[in-house]
């Protein structure tokens, strides 16, 4: 900018000049040219007749040497105007493509900021859209909220009713005469047979007491077959032995050891004797047995 404003100072200065009127290349000179010949028409006998004078057309012979010379001097004068004022317009031309330039690169700066805004208006957008869908998701949420809310409530009367109800019947139940029920065996084998009377079968569902044995001892004492009840003989296995007293269960005679026998002779109780019973036909024929001997024990004591 300040290039081509002092080129303009120049241009204005070489304007001023008084002589940049005769100049042809000046445009706004032409009017100032017009003007003076107009000027000549008005006033004859004006520069035209000065010409004639210089030209000898009218006076031969009578032209000064002081005039010439003021004249080719005017004419240098004129000729280093032109020159003045060709290499200004050429530094106009330069400074205007220089402007030119620094213009356009202006609006290829104006356009990526045009670009760049937009980019951060799609953004901004996609943005705005993203908060949209989160604040409806954050709807949706608060509405499932409510409702587990009014769930809660519904519940809670629901429950409230219930014990309503719970209280009620259980008064009624008080006053009801209970009814027996038929007992339901708790201990109950494996349904096959098959299965039920292998050796391996380990009776995980038995009756299983503690004191089977009168010595209160963990791990049953040795096996005598003389005086223990084989476990076979009632349909069980060696998983299940109630280490039943020979003699006591399954002969006449009492047994001498009496109190102190080292095996049991503990009456079986429901349980036992439902399961045994349940062990298949050599259960039931030891019930039956040891029952009528020990029935008939019982009468002789
Ligand atoms: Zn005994």
């Amino acid at each position: 900018m300040d290039g081509s404003l002092g080129s303009q100072i120049d241009m204005s200065r070489v304007l001023a000049r008084p002589d940049c009127k005769n100049d042809d290349n000046d445009k706004s000179s032409r009017p100032h040219k017009r003007k003076r010949s107009e000027g000549d028409a008005t006033n004859p006998g004006g520069d035209v007749e000065e010409m004639r004078r210089i030209t000898k057309l009218d006076q031969p012979g009578k032209v000064g040497v002081e005039e010439k010379q003021s004249w080719v001097a005017k004419v240098r004068r004129l000729g280093q105007n032109i020159d003045e004022l060709h290499i200004a317009r050429l530094t106009m031309a330069k400074q205007i493509e220089e402007l030119k330039k620094e213009h356009l690169n202006k609006d290829n700066t104006i356009v990526e900021r045009d670009l760049t805004i937009l980019s951060f208006k799609d953004k901004i957008s996609r943005r705005d859209k993203d908060i949209f869908h989160q604040q409806g998701r954050i709807i949706q949420r608060d509405l499932k909220v409510n409702e587990y809310k009014q769930e809660i409530l519904d519940l809670k009367e629901r429950n409230h009713l219930l014990m309503l109800d719970n209280r009620t019947l259980n008064e009624l139940a008080a006053r009801v005469v209970p009814v027996p029920q038929p007992r339901k065996p708790t201990y109950v084998p494996y349904p096959n047979p098959a299965i039920r009377n292998r050796s391996d079968y380990r009776h995980r569902d038995a009756p299983r007491r503690d004191d089977r044995f009168k010595t209160g001892r963990a791990a049953p004492p040795p096996r005598d077959p003389r005086k223990c009840t084989a476990p076979g003989q009632y349909g069980s296995n060696a998983y299940w032995d109630l280490g039943l007293c020979k003699m006591h269960f399954m002969d006449r005679a009492q047994c001498p050891r009496g109190d102190v026998c080292e095996w049991s002779h503990t009456p079986l109780d429901g349980n036992e004797r439902g399961y045994v019973y349940m062990l298949g036909e050599r259960g039931r024929q030891f019930l039956t047995l040891s029952d009528r001997i020990l029935y008939k024990k019982n009468l002789a004591q």
